[in-house]
Formats: structure tokens, C-alpha cells, sequence
């Protein structure tokens, strides 16, 4: 049986496709983009984190945990990260649920079991499973398996990339999903790879080969101050697009700093937690641009 590491499944999603969803976000990433909402996502490894603001320093996980990794010193708690093994008894122990472990080993038939609790809901919304991350690639045959096995029961099944991927593992993706949802970040390549750690060659080929195929796809645009929100990459983006012969729609996702506080519970630097949120202003005048060019857009 394929197996592999998810971040969690989350129900009754409304911004993850159409209709209500249930995405099942997977673990591991190619990509470092500076400003990602989903750090929990990136390795994959277990990820724990750690609510200051919720923890009574019961001292539970400091006697639960087998390595070390909890300490309580002068009323503070201390955690020791590195020593962490993600078996996750800390999180069972907790009476305050201060502690979350990200990254479970399940196979696709147990992921798909889970996913299509909510069926009910599904069929009257419109809706089905989205598989998201992280990057769903990173894992192809995981990911491919629980696709190819949703879709065996007649339910909706959409794929949420970064479009990072080599051909040919992109291309088995193509005849199986309903809908990409395909995040499309900085056309400058140099700038790409200063802000995501990545080339974006892959990712620009990918894409134009799923349009070429006739696959479904919503274009997805974080929309980054000082990234990628500047007139000329939309005029970038819009050229692009339109050379490829791209006809669905551009969703822009205007940045806000509600991760921060993942980043905080992670343990890690958010180098975009002192930024402002978009402005409505702004996210019109692009959209508006779009539409200009008579690409459809819209702002989620
Ligand atoms: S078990 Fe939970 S509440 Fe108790 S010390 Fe650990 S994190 Fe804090
Ligand atoms: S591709 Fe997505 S999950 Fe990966 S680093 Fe970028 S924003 Fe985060």
C-alpha cells in the first residue's frame, strides 16, 4: 500500500476550489518562499508546535515525552526542537492543547477514508477533496493515489501546486485531477529564485504544458509587498498568460501577516510578520487590469 506524510486534513474548506472541500495538506516542500503562510508544510519531518498563550506549565509533556524535548525552568517551558522523534505523546498529554504535532505517516486509503467523510457535503456543494501542502508532488505517488482513488468515487478532485515538479512526474497529474489550482508567483526568473529558493523554468514549462493538455486551472497569485506587487510583474504575468493561450480564471490572494503566529509557535523567523496587508485599492487596480486584457480575475 502507498503511504506517506501529511500536515493534517482539514474539513469544511470554502477557499481551497469549489464547493466545500476537504483538503488533505501534505508534508515537504521544493520551494522556500519567504513569505509562505504554511511553514508547518515545509519539511518532512514532524513539525511541533508550541501556543505560549495556552500553556498552564502543568509540566505534563515534560513526563510524557521520552526525549527531552519539554522543560520547565523558572516557570517558563523551555522546548529543545531539535530532540524532537514526532511520536506526539506531548500533544496527547496537554490539557490545554499548547501543543500540535504536524506530519503523520498514513496510507492513501486511510487519507482517502478520512477525506471523504463529508461526502454528503460535497455532493451538495459542489465540492470534493483538494490535495494541498506543502506541495502534493513532492510526494507523487501518494498524492497520485489518493487522487486517483477519489475520483474513483465519482467525487471531485483538484490539485493546489506550486507547479514545481519534473515533466514527467507533473504529466501523470493531468488525465487524473479535475482542476489545478495553480500558483503562479513571479514571472522574473532571477527574482523567483532570490524569493522562493527555486528556478522557475519547471514551473512556466508545467504550466504551459496543463494548458496545452486542457486541464481546468485557476491561476492563483499571492500578491507579496515588495515581491511581486509591482505593475510590471502583473504586465509579466498578464504576457504571459496570454502567450500560452491560458482562458480560466486568476485568483489574487492579497498577502496578510495572520502566519505570523505559526511562525511564533514553530519556533521559526517569519520575515514578513512587520508587513501591512494589502490594500483593497491595489487588489481592484490589478484585478481591474486583468479584466482590462480580458482575463477573468478575481480576488480571494
Ligand atoms: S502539557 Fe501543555 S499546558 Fe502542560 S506544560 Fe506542556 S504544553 Fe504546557
Ligand atoms: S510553494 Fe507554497 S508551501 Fe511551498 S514554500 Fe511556497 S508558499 Fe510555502
Amino acid at each position: 500500500m502507498t503511504s506517506g506524510i501529511i500536515s493534517e486534513i482539514r474539513r469544511f474548506c470554502t477557499h481551497d476550489g469549489d464547493g466545500i472541500r476537504t483538503t488533505v495538506a501534505l508534508k515537504g516542500c521544493p520551494l522556500r518562499c519567504r513569505w509562505c503562510h504554511n511553514p508547518e508544510t515545509l519539511t518532512s519531518k514532524p513539525s511541533l508546535a508550541f501556543a505560549a498563550a495556552k500553556c498552564v506549565r502543568c509540566g505534563r509533556c515534560v513526563s510524557a515525552c521520552g526525549s527531552g524535548v519539554h522543560e520547565i525552568k523558572n516557570g517558563e517551558h523551555v522546548i529543545h526542537r531539535a530532540a524532537c522523534t514526532g511520536r506526539g505523546e506531548c500533544e496527547r498529554a496537554c490539557p490545554s492543547s499548547a501543543l500540535k504535532l504536524y506530519g503523520e505517516r498514513i496510507t492513501a486509503e486511510e487519507a482517502v477514508r478520512r477525506a471523504l467523510t463529508d461526502r454528503p457535503f460535497f455532493d451538495n456543494s459542489g465540492g470534493g477533496v483538494t490535495l494541498s501542502g506543502g506541495e502534493p508532488l513532492f510526494q507523487p505517488e501518494f498524492s497520485l493515489e489518493i487522487a486517483r482513488q477519489v475520483k474513483a468515487e465519482g467525487v471531485s478532485v483538484m490539485l493546489d501546486t506550486s507547479g514545481y515538479a519534473r515533466p514527467e512526474v507533473f504529466d501523470r497529474f493531468l488525465p487524473v485531477v479535475d482542476k489545478l489550482l495553480f500558483d503562479l508567483k513571479i514571472i522574473d526568473g532571477e527574482r523567483h529564485r532570490d524569493f522562493t529558493g527555486a528556478d522557475n523554468a519547471p514551473i512556466l514549462n508545467n504550466l504551459a504544458r496543463a494548458v496545452e493538455f486542457g486541464s481546468e486551472i485557476e491561476i492563483r497569485t499571492p500578491v507579496i509587498p515588495g515581491v511581486n506587487d509591482a505593475e510590471t510583474d502583473f504586465a509579466a504575468a498578464a504576457d504571459f498568460l496570454k502567450d500560452i493561450g491560458f482562458k480560466g480564471r486568476v485568483k489574487l490572494l492579497p498577502f496578510n501577516a495572520l502566519a505570523s503566529a505559526k511562525y511564533a509557535a514553530l519556533g521559526l523567523d517569519y520575515a514578513f510578520g512587520g508587513e501591512e496587508k494589502q490594500s483593497c485599492d491595489k487588489m481592484r487596480r490589478y484585478s481591474d487590469f486583468y479584466a482590462s486584457i480580458g482575463i477573468d480575475c478575481v480576488v480571494g
